[in-house]
């Protein structure tokens, strides 16, 4: 039993990449000091540290180093965004503009802001999980403050069109918000080209430590305003006080640094093992693709599974391959995922769902691996009645 499951579950986690690792490790016991004391050598160890990683991580997505707040994650980042665009913006307007399929970090910051008054309106999605621009453009109002659209979904890994997103948001005068915690490093992510206002990461899906992210603010063009929602020692000038998280901050620069220097070697690896491990499947009856297998994430495949029930499949794969049946986050409720009765999936084949992620680690071997071991459950669950 000392053989682990193989590990493909990359859109809930990814392991610490080991130079991201070594990056960070001086700044645990060495470099350890404060990066807002400026009296002594320790804190400006620690603030120089901070300072270039904010400028590596605003490089890499086009933006400026003043525009890059840090927060604990993507969950938090969607928060402060939805929640501080509102209480800045609320004489303006009370109507924001979301869409079915997006993560609960921006779902229920949403539902909360409804019993404070606002309104919400939650676009359904065409049945490949991409949104229609059409429907997006004609919900918008006078009163709308804020459109948030994923760039890359969790669970089926679609592509929405943030260009043609931001393009229209910046024609209405609508500030634009992305959650891109599956998109970045994955795809190109360029807030200026793309009319960003908003942008949400998080260090953890790419292969950084768990506990830090960042939301991208707008300075210009417009010059977004936001209320804190953490207010203290006044950090990140203001928007979210509380100690930075130095080492954290540290690796995080150096994942995004890493993933977006091997995004197009990988991301072709990626399709590959994907492409790889769908051929396996494709032969088989009953098997359903959730998504859209090219306007997708590389290293993303979900499929339902006709026939079988999906507790049993999950659990009968357990002991072998790491995997799950959507999001993470919702594992706990039996209720089937919320993308995919988006998509029309019905209640059965919704529930009875694979989700693939492929990540760094991963050979063609353990696709191999996973695809028969996964196939051959399959067949034998259906044998039963
Ligand atoms: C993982 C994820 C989140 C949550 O990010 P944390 O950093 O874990 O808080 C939010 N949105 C999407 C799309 C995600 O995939």
């Amino acid at each position: 039993m000392d053989q682990r499951p193989i590990y493909l579950d990359a859109h809930a986690t990814t392991p610490v990449d080991q130079r991201v690792l070594e990056a960070m490790l001086p700044f645990f016991t060495e470099s350890f000091g404060n990066p807002s004391s400026n009296t002594h050598i320790y804190g400006w160890e620690a603030s120089a540290a901070v300072k270039n990683a904010r400028e590596v991580i605003a490089q890499i997505i086009n933006a400026t180093p003043e525009e890059i707040v840090f927060t604990s994650g993507a969950t938090e980042a969607n928060n402060l965004a939805i929640k501080g665009v509102a209480e800045a913006y609320f004489n303006q307007g009370k109507h924001l503009i979301t869409v079915a399929t997006e993560h609960r970090a921006v779902l229920d910051p949403c539902a909360y802001l409804e019993t404070l008054g606002f309104e919400v309106t939650y676009l359904t999605v065409q049945s490949n999980g991409i949104l229609d621009l059409t429907k997006l453009a004609a919900a918008i109002r006078e009163d709308t403050i804020l459109v948030s659209v994923m760039a890359a979904n969790n669970e089926i890994g679609v592509l929405q069109p943030l260009a043609e997103i931001g393009k229209l948001c910046h024609s209405r005068g609508v500030l634009f918000h992305t959650d891109a915690a599956q998109a970045i490093a994955k795809i190109p992510l360029d807030v200026a080209a793309m009319n960003i206002d908003l942008m949400s990461l998080t260090a953890h899906k790419i292969y950084g430590p768990k506990g830090i992210g960042a939301l991208y603010v707008r300075r210009r063009d417009p010059r977004v305003k936001l209320a804190s929602q953490i207010q203290g020692g006044g950090q990140e000038r203001g928007r979210r006080s509380g100690t930075l998280y130095t080492p954290q901050i540290v690796g995080f620069a150096k994942a995004l640094e890493i993933g977006v220097e091997s995004m197009k070697s990988e991301s072709e690896r990626f399709m590959q093992l994907k492409q790889q491990l769908w051929s396996m499947f494709e032969p088989l009856d009953g098997i359903y693709l959730n998504g859209d297998f090219t306007h997708s994430l590389p290293n993303n495949l979900n499929l339902s599974v006709e026939g079988v029930n999906g507790s049993a499949l999950l659990l009968a794969l357990q002991p072998l391959v790491a995997v799950s049946s959507g999001s993470a986050c919702s594992a706990e409720s039996t209720a089937p995922s919320h993308v995919l009765t988006a998509l029309g999936r019905d209640e059965k084949l919704a529930h009875a769902s694979l989700r693939f992620g492929i990540g760094r680690f991963n050979t063609p071997e353990e696709i191999t691996t996973v695809g028969k071991i996964a196939i051959a459950t399959i067949k034998s669950l259906r044998t039963v009645i």
